[in-house]
């Protein structure tokens, strides 16, 4: 057994043991009986803390040959909407993952939870309390007193259906009565102090209209959909730990056969952004980001947007493990999953971001040549491809030095370099505007060097990337930073980092014209970029910056 729960613990991440030992322990040689379930409420749109929890229970019964359930949990009629259902389902497809049959919803087994409350009445289990919610307060207790009971705790079975019908029919109104479980008000857990089950609400649901004045509260609903779906293990995060003597005893009170298990893991929180969608929802309506989508959001959505794969984000739940531990994970670790990711797969084009005219003397007017570049260095699956060369080229500014600083290997009066693919150049003057701004830098390049090989075997210790002025492409490029940073005047709060997004015009060669949208390029010596899939035109190209190359972060 302890040699199996290593094997599998490679792929789901080697803290994620616990989980894999409860699965094993309880379903022994029938693995293949797993059924998980991917809970969302569609109130917002799926962030990356979500794609730590799919990952994990659709990871399970995948490798497990389990069975996963997508489950919308729509108990609460006024914040969900359509809208998210689809792009929730959208963006479980795209990180790779197919619940198993139809997409289930909360809200068709209305009927069975109204059952089950009618029968923990008849069974005294529950009762219908005329408390207001201040008053359930009061009464409740607290951690070191106990709770005091309701007056209205021993009304008769008969009092109590009639009263529960008459909720269910809108004969009351919000917050007049609530039905709740009768357990135990010295309870030293306080979910356990006769939770209310039950609230009325006169309000209109998405998917059941009108039909409902009551509707049942999430301690309650929960446990209650794994039993109908047959869930043999319930994974949620860690503040429903002191809730599982509750589920446990919904499960166990509702008259339905089987008998899932609750187990809790640590959230994802994440280092420069917010995962809430309550505070990405105010984000998004206060018009500070272009939608859930904006690529600085960690949204699947944005971060799609942005250029990262599903492999990527796979790989980083995968990496990060699963444990009871809450902690925040450094975006760097993300990051370094995609560029990882985009390494072998991204063709890497040549682009000039903050352009610097470079006359080559020696270069013949009007004459141009092609030179064949490789498309990938790591992988020469990707081919070659032809990129023009000619006199006049742009270079990127930070890549002169008028007077370079010591260990600047790249351009500067009297240095040879070589631009990548082309020819070595030394620089032989300067042009300067009336401020004394630099206009354009004068070469004389080697014609033996073509190719960018060295004719007599002279090193030159920089290679630089270059576009040819006359066919390069003029594009926008949008280069992102982090979404949130500490306020430190502010003890530290988070606050939105003004910096987060820079645009700017760059200069790409030719070959860029045929980047479709989502399409994943490496500006070479510079950083991943995705065709924006909202902005971009064919005329009027938009780049993402996905990640810079350097990081310096170090993974183990
Ligand atoms: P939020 O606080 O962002 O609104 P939520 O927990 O209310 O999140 P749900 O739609 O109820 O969002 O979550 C669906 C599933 O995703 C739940 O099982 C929940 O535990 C899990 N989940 C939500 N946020 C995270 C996170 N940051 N890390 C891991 N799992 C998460
Ligand atoms: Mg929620």
């Amino acid at each position: 057994m302890s040699d199996e729960i290593k094997e599998v613990s490679g792929e789901l991440g080697s803290t994620g043991n616990f989980i894999h030992s409860y699965i094993q322990e309880d379903l022994k040689g029938e693995l293949n009986k797993l059924r998980t379930r991917f809970p969302p409420e569609p109130n917002g749109y799926l962030h990356i803390g979500h794609a730590k929890s799919i990952c994990l229970n659709f990871g399970l019964a995948n490798l497990y040959g389990g069975k996963c359930n997508l489950r919308f949990d729509d108990t609460n009629p006024v914040k969900e909407d359509t809208e998210y259902v689809e792009s929730i389902e959208e963006d479980v497809k795209w990180l790779g993952f197919q619940w198993d049959g139809d997409v289930k919803f909360a809200s068709s087994y209305f009927d069975i939870f109204y059952d089950v409350a009618v029968r923990l009445i008849k069974e005294g289990k529950a009762f219908v309390c005329d408390l207001t919610a201040d008053e359930i307060r009061q009464y409740r207790g607290t951690l070191s007193d106990p709770g005091k009971n309701s007056p209205y705790r021993d009304r008769t079975v008969e009092e109590n259906l009639d009263l529960f019908e008459k909720m269910k029919n809108g004969r009351f109104a919000d917050g007049e009565k609530t039905l709740r479980a009768k357990i135990d008000m010295s309870s030293p857990n306080i979910n356990m102090r006769d939770p209310v089950i039950y609230r009325i609400a006169h309000a209109s649901h998405h998917a059941t209209g009108d039909k409902w004045c009551v509707y049942p509260m999430y301690d309650f609903a929960h446990p209650l959909e794994d039993v109908i779906e047959g869930i043999t293990h319930s994974i949620c995060t860690m503040e429903f730990e002191d809730h599982r003597p509750l589920y446990d005893w919904v499960v166990n009170n509702c008259g339905l056969e089987a008998k899932p298990r609750q187990i809790e893991f640590a959230r994802l929180g994440l280092t420069n952004t917010v995962m809430s969608k309550r505070k990405l929802r105010a984000l998004v309506e206060n018009g500070l980001v272009d939608g859930w989508d904006d690529p600085r959001m960690p949204t699947i959505c944005g971060l799609r947007r942005r250029g990262y794969t599903p492999e990527a984000i796979r790989t980083f739940c995968d990496k990060i493990g699963v444990s009871k531990a809450n902690s925040v994970v450094d975006s760097a670790l993300l990051e370094y999953c995609i560029r990882d990711d985009l390494k072998p797969k991204a063709k890497v084009v040549m682009a000039v971001m903050d352009p610097l005219k470079v006359i080559i003397d020696n270069y013949p007017e009007g004459k141009t040549e092609m030179l064949e570049i490789e498309n990938n260095p790591e992988n020469e699956a990707l081919g070659k491809r032809q990129v023009q060369f000619s006199r006049e080229i742009y270079i990127d500014r930070e890549d002169f030095m008028e007077v370079p600083v010591k260990k600047f290997f790249r351009l500067a009066p009297t240095k040879e370099v070589r631009l990548k693919g082309a020819y070595f150049v030394t620089c032989v003057g300067i042009d300067k505007d009336g401020d004394g701004n630099i206009t354009a830098v004068h070469c004389t390049y080697d014609p033996d060097s073509r190719g960018g090989e060295s004719p007599d075997g002279r090193k030159v210790k920089g290679t630089i990337h270059w576009v040819d002025a006359k066919t390069a492409v003029e594009a926008e490029a949008r280069l992102y930073d982090y979404l949130m940073i500490e306020d430190a005047e502010n003890s530290g709060e988070m606050v939105m980092n003004p910096d987060s997004l820079k645009t700017v015009k760059c200069l790409i060669e030719p070959s860029i014209v045929e980047a479709k949208a989502g399409d994943k390029y490496q500006f070479m010596r510079n950083g991943y970029y995705c065709v924006d899939t909202k902005d971009s035109k064919e005329n009027a190209l938009v780049f993402n910056r996905v990640v810079s190359l350097k990081s310096s972060f170090k993974i183990k």
